[in-house]
């Protein structure tokens, strides 16, 4: 069927007239991508430019030195090995370096300060490789406040490294939530659900920040001020009931993070009242309440949407690693990963196939990320716990071990693959053992 609608197109062709057989296949495509791509129903379209390039070359030419040749210059990648697998006698492709997959975000950038605060953040901008996860760093002083906001493209996660934190979260269901954050809390606030954030007591709070998208900037956000000083005081007074007056008097800029007074009025009803008041479905105690995990070498508390359903496009680690241990081969299918050293130092070291392996340091103040689905392990090499904050960018926690795949084959197969005896695949780790 599909070779009496090709053979008009190659009759056109007087195919001898061209001396390499380079340019036939130039031709040939060219005809594919003007007339048999773009003027046959589907029912005839040949299923790729392969194959009309293939069965061109086949029927028409009745040639099989060219066709092997035209064979040759076509995209198949079972011919074209890229990289030179052992037994290719193609020449490898050079692959792409693997790009730098940790930044310091305390020092790496200026960031902003003022009397409220400071904030200091790691996006595509600072941190390339980090394309579904940013980060910022942000400390407030006593009853300073990051000012009402939201934001268009990513929810917020956040991790309390010290210090209080109480926000307000108003929700489009009509709820309206307060709540108080302290030492290893995390909050997750949905896209574009408008909140605050104030540092409560009277000491400063650190808290971390993680984003869904890593283009998203917390320099960027939909703050209220912002909104505000810029639109028309005649529609405000019509919107607020204030006069205009007030209004065209406001700065034109935005507050960012302010200073003030902590409320002491009573925390206000849901806009919603058909709705029971709502505290804490924006709240886990992810110290407290984690799912616990013990290692002969460290631990991990996992938070994901099971325990805290809200939190709806990631999942939360906290992670230690004693002195000398290390987090064993392993890597995740569904998610890729965001770390954030909150002490301590140590290696990431990633696989990312092609005889691709690098390992760069970490310490204190530091994100890392590892790319969905690559191979990697973490080493402490310092003197005191290393400890992580890690997110990934799946509501689900999955992962891989090297040890638990080895073990999940026959000990003859693993030997072969090694040339070990049976004896030593016998006596491979036989169980996850996670942190050792
Ligand atoms: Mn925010
Ligand atoms: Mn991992």
């Amino acid at each position: 069927m599909k070779a009496c609608h090709f053979k008009p197109v190659i009759n056109l062709l007087n195919i001898r007239c061209f001396t390499k057989t380079y340019d036939v296949y130039l031709v040939l495509d060219f005809f594919y991508t003007k007339f048999v791509s773009q003027n046959h129903n589907h029912q005839y379209m040949p299923t790729s430019r392969r194959n009309f390039l293939s069965a061109a070359s086949l029927s028409t030419l009745g040639m099989a030195a060219i066709s092997s040749t035209v064979g040759s210059l076509l995209p198949n990648k079972a011919a074209a090995s890229p990289t030179g697998h052992p037994g290719s006698t193609t020449a490898p492709r050079p692959l792409e370096e693997f790009e730098d997959f940790i930044y310091d975000i305390e020092n790496g950038t200026k960031g902003y300060a003022s009397e409220g605060g400071t904030a200091k953040e790691a996006t595509v901008e600072e941190f390339p490789v980090s394309q579904s996860i940013a980060g910022v760093s942000m400390r407030l002083n006593p009853g300073a406040f990051r000012e009402l906001h939201w934001h268009s493209i990513a929810a917020e996660w956040a991790y309390i490294l010290e210090g209080q934190v109480r926000t307000t979260i108003i929700t489009p269901d009509g709820t309206t939530s307060t709540d108080d954050f302290e030492k290893g809390d995390i909050w997750y606030f949905p896209k574009g659900h408008g909140h605050m954030l104030q540092c409560l007591g009277d000491k400063p709070c650190h808290f971390l920040l993680g984003f869904d998208n890593g283009h998203f900037s917390e320099f960027g956000t939909f703050s209220i001020t912002d909104w505000i000083s810029h639109t028309s005081p005649d529609i405000l007074a019509r919107n607020t009931g204030l006069p205009a007056s007030f209004f065209a008097k406001l700065p034109k800029k935005e507050l960012y993070i302010g200073v003030g007074k902590l409320a002491t009025e009573p925390r206000p009803k849901n806009i919603n009242p058909s709705l029971p008041f709502s505290t804490s479905s924006h709240r886990f105690r992810m110290e407290k309440d984690g799912i616990m995990q013990e290692f002969k070498g460290g631990y991990t508390k996992l938070v994901s949407s099971l325990e805290f359903p809200i939190q709806s496009t990631l999942t939360a680690l906290r992670m230690d690693i004693e002195p000398g241990n290390i987090r064993e081969l392993h890597w995740h299918p569904n998610a890729d990963e965001w770390q954030y050293v909150m002490s301590g130092s140590g290696n990431v070291s990633i696989f990312g196939s092609h005889g691709r392996v690098k390992t760069m340091p970490y310490s204190k103040g530091m994100v890392a990320f590892i790319k969905q689905g690559y191979g990697h392990y973490l080493e402490n090499t310092g003197t005191e716990t290393l400890k992580l904050i890690v997110l990934f960018n799946s509501p689900i926690y999955q992962e891989l071990s090297l040890n638990d795949w080895l073990n999940s084959n026959p000990p003859q197969l693993v030997a072969d693959h090694f040339g070990m005896t049976p004896d030593q695949a016998s006596s491979l780790v036989n169980h996850r053992q996670g942190i050792y």
